[in-house]
């Protein structure tokens, strides 16, 4: 189980769905919306129980608080938990049912893609809510899967925690990548072309061996890929692969990657610090997606999304100059800031 700090209000609203025509089973939570309607994707997995689904909504919807908050974004933050279905079902209209459920909550949440959602799937909610991002775009405007936004922040991020916490460019540095999925798979092309090196790890053969087969890259077991010889560590893949146990084996002097929640309890970030181990919090290098989907639900341009998804590698330099001078965890640093920002119901210029 991953934990998170909850230092803001608890959720305003958390609305539990259960069609079983449909096969619909999971839960929206609405932490936060003073910024704005409650934002953040539809994530579909093979959840043992609904508690389970309902814990990771939980702080999933608080993340996106502090991301959206921290990202300029005006938004609040939510997010969707479906339980995968054991048997057979109708794809199609288990995604017409949580639209319909998407729809009644009256534009309080804004719904995309996250983990086991795709752009198909977003076409089937948007037949019956208009709170849907992540359809394909019209030329010029933003739309479409938010995954490559999500990749290029990243990248940028890790270029420029590079340069503050290691001294280097990527050019030469071995990249331990964990999950090479929709974000991951993007990253190592950007690391490939920066001329870093890849170790990569994912329980899906297909998804790593075409990664190894067009990039070279060097494939390890799941279980090794934290402590791979690297400099730098990026999960990609679940939360919580930042534990005592994963931190204490890094041979990685920078943590920065895609993947949600990745503190397993709030005190790793300390561990991380004295270890001398560089975070860039993953939900300040992660908000290309969300980014993407705001402009997308706004009606904004492509040029739009690109120039917010620019600021954020400053933003993390920022952070992480600040913790340096802090002497503090720059988790917990973008933590406060993200506070503030949703105590004061003021967005940060984006
Ligand atoms: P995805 O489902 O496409 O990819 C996840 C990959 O991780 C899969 O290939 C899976 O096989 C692999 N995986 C699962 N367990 C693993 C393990 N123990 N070790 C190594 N690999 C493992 O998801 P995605 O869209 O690429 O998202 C990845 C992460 O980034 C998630 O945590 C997601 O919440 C986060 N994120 C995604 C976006 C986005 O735009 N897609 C935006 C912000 C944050």
């Amino acid at each position: 189980m991953v934990a998170r700090p909850t230092r803001l209000a608890p959720p305003v609203e958390c609305v539990r769905l259960h069609d079983p025509e449909s096969g619909l089973d999971g839960v929206i939570a609405i932490h936060s919306t003073t910024l704005g309607p409650g934002a953040g994707g539809c994530r579909f997995w093979a959840y043992p129980g609904i508690d389970e689904a309902l814990a990771d909504a939980l702080r999933l919807a608080e993340g996106m608080s502090y991301k959206n908050a921290l990202a300029g974004l005006p938004l609040g933050g939510a997010k969707a938990v479906l339980r995968k279905p054991e048997g057979a079902f109708d794809r199609a209209k288990l995604f017409r049912a949580f639209g319909r459920a998407v729809e009644q909550l009256g534009g309080a949440y804004v719904t995309a893609e996250d983990v086991g959602t795709s752009v198909a799937d977003m076409q089937e909610v948007a037949r019956t809510t208009r709170h849907v991002a992540g359809l394909p775009p019209a030329a010029g405007r933003a739309g479409g899967d938010p995954s490559p936004w999500t990749a290029r922040g990243v990248f940028e991020s890790m270029r420029a925690a590079a340069r503050f916490a290691l001294d280097t460019d990527l050019a030469g540095l071995t990249v331990a990548v964990q999950g090479t999925g929709n974000v991951g798979a993007d990253l190592c092309r950007h690391l490939a072309d920066a001329g870093a090196r890849l170790v990569i790890a994912d329980p899906n053969p297909a998804r790593r061996d075409r990664l190894r087969a067009i990039l070279g890259a060097e494939v390890v077991d799941v279980g090794e890929i934290a402590s791979a010889r690297a400099e730098i560590f990026a999960p990609c893949a679940l939360g919580g692969a930042l534990n005592r146990d994963s931190v204490r084996a890094m041979k990685a002097k920078l943590v920065c990657g895609a993947a949600n929640n990745q503190l397993a309890s709030p005190e790793v970030a300390d561990m991380l610090r004295d270890r001398g181990i560089a975070y860039a919090p993953d939900y300040v290098v992660n908000a290309g997606g969300i980014i993407s989907v705001s402009a997308e639900y706004l009606g904004e341009n492509e040029s739009d999304v690109e120039a917010r998804v620019a600021q954020i590698a400053p933003r993390v330099t920022a952070l992480l100059d600040r913790a340096a001078r802090e002497g503090r965890s720059p988790a917990l640093v973008a933590d406060d800031m993200a506070e503030a920002v949703i105590a004061g119901g003021e967005r940060v210029a984006a």
